[in-house]
């Protein structure tokens, strides 16, 4: 049996370190998947062109929650 507590839970995220933003060169943090291909945004260029997006996307993977976690994994240092 494997035992998991509350706090151990990690998550496993498609977009990676080297994934840029499509806009600006950023960090990608939003995957949008669309029928004319992929596109990749970082969270400000995600917000500017969300409602665009919506038409344009059958799936989109928001990342944006790892900024948060980053964050904080830099404050305790
Ligand atoms: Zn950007």
């Amino acid at each position: 049996m494997i035992e998991k507590t509350a706090d151990v839970i990690e998550k496993e995220y498609i977009l990676k370190v080297i994934d840029r933003c499509d806009s600006c060169g950023s960090q990608a943090l939003v995957l949008v998947k669309g029928f004319n291909g992929k596109l990749m945004f970082c969270g400000h260029h995600y917000a500017k062109h969300e409602k665009a997006l919506e038409k344009f996307a059958y799936e989109t993977i928001d990342e944006r929650e790892k900024i948060i976690q980053n964050k904080l994994i830099g404050s305790s240092n």
